[in-house]
């Protein structure tokens, strides 16, 4: 929110013509019209990954009453204490994790636990489809009715972003045309787009809407949706499906490959080598660095920062961020790779269970292991991934590339001197205090005990 503008509340008809923009009619104040904003974009983020885990039949009675309840509190004359506020985004926080660990539950029991697996980035020869966004139920249903039209010999399906990880999962191994990722993060997809010869199905979020080039080839499904391109309803394919028959054929191109799909199933069993390993000395430090990638010039902290961190040190990372510095050559520390891909946004979850169980194991608390977080955010389900770190104690964590400007600068003060949030600053500076000062747990939070 610019000093020039604290608020905007527009939602009732007390309101100002325009809306109330200093203080509201009712008497809200800027600081508690930004933390009831903060909170509903919380919600928005869990409503995502609580989506993604409906779309597989996984419900959860808690996700659903704590959204009625927090969006509730956020009408009007219903509750103006800022605290209360706080509480409901740290409880949204614990309800965002729970979604995370929902929707991996759904994917595990619905696709199998992921392996790593190295993802050719070139091209198969034959028709192609390119498959962006989040939704697995949307790539699965498309695999599907290309096998149940006998076309899997002739359209080879390609990730694009987000998708990448589905490469992982042991029920997508089953089809031999889901061949190679294409692209990188959304933030390039119209150059990209435009430069892929078939149909495109935008599955969720960041799709954007299509360049003239290929807006005759732009699908969306399930909750994305575009002005230009067609929706298809009921995961019914057929139209996508024959009009990738009228593409043109991409011709056999190698291309480097990326490893993705790491998860807490196939990290755990490394973690005695690991213990071992920083117990030697010979890990002295893990970074958490992912999030989302954004068109802004500041993103390139992350490519630097990935790039200069200590070689005795390991990356995990996950969400669309890591296509900006995932091809680097990371190497591996006696066998443990330094650079780890988690997959989505969502598989935060993985990370989270894996540095619970290495404090566990270490039989010591996270202040006392070398852990710095270091977060990137475009969008609602980063927000609520940063809620979730903040509800679990977790201080000290590094976000970037700009402050969220939903947050008032009264209410972004407080923050930062109650859970120690750091903009990233310069990654050579901030690595130096990393390295000393990592990410710690406070006193009586859910990962301290
Ligand atoms: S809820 Fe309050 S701040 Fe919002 S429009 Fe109504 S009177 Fe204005
Ligand atoms: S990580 Fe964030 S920005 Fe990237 S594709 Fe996923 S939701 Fe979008």
């Amino acid at each position: 929110m610019s000093e020039n503008l604290l608020m905007r509340c527009d939602q009732c008809s007390m309101s100002l013509t325009g809306g109330c923009t200093v203080r509201g009619v009712c008497g809200k104040d800027p600081d508690l019209n930004s933390l009831q904003e903060a909170l509903i974009y919380g919600l928005k983020g869990t409503a995502a990954y609580y989506y993604h885990a409906l779309e597989h039949g996984y419900k959860d009675p808690e996700i659903d009453e704590f959204m009625a309840k927090a969006l509730y509190m956020t009408l009007t004359n219903v509750n103006f204490n800022k605290e209360h506020f706080i509480n409901a985004i740290l409880e949204n926080g614990r309800i965002h994790l729970k979604a995370m660990e929902l929707l991996d539950k759904a994917y595990v029991e619905t696709y199998g636990k992921p392996q790593p697996v190295e993802v050719s980035t070139g091209t198969e020869e034959g028709h192609g489809i390119l498959v962006t966004g989040h939704s697995y139920k949307a790539l699965y249903e498309l695999l599907k009715q290309i096998r149940e039209m006998g076309l899997e010999d002739q359209i080879k399906v390609y990730t694009h972003s987000e998708m990448l990880p589905a490469h992982s999962y042991p029920k997508f191994k089953e089809f031999s045309n889901l061949c190679c990722n294409w692209g990188g993060s959304w933030v390039y997809q119209r150059k990209e787009f435009s430069q892929f010869p078939g149909p495109i199905l935008g599955t969720s979020n960041c799709v954007q809407e299509p360049l003239p080039s290929y807006e005759d080839r732009m699908y969306t499904v399930s909750v994305a949706g575009l002005e230009k391109g067609k929706h298809i309803e009921g995961w019914n394919y057929k139209e996508l499906i024959e009009h990738a028959l009228k593409t043109p054929k991409l011709e056999k191109k190698e291309g480097p490959k990326i490893v993705t799909g790491f998860h807490h199933t196939n990290v755990l069993p490394l973690m005695d080598k690991i213990i071992d390993l920083i117990h030697e000395g010979k890990i002295r430090h893990v970074f958490v660095i992912g999030g989302c990638d954004v068109p802004n010039p500041k993103m390139s902290y992350y490519d630097k920062l990935t790039e200069i961190v200590p070689k005795d040190s390991i990356i995990l990372s996950a969400a669309c961020a890591k296509f900006r510095y995932n091809m680097r050559d990371y190497g591996d520390i006696e066998g443990i790779p330094r650079f780890l891909d988690f997959g989505q946004c969502n598989n935060v979850y993985s990370i989270i269970v894996l540095a619970a169980e290495l404090a566990k194991r270490l039989n010591k608390d996270l202040n006392e292991l070398p852990v710095s977080i270091v977060l990137s955010w475009m969008e609602q389900k980063a927000v609520g991934i940063l809620y979730t770190l903040l509800y679990l104690g977790i201080r000290g964590i590094y976000i970037g590339p700009v402050a969220p400007q939903f947050f008032t600068p009264n209410v972004l003060n407080q923050l930062v001197k109650r859970f120690d949030l750091r903009l990233i600053g310069d990654p050579e500076e901030d690595l130096k205090h990393m390295l000393k000062n990592g990410s710690r747990v406070e006193e009586g939070t859910p990962l301290s005990n």
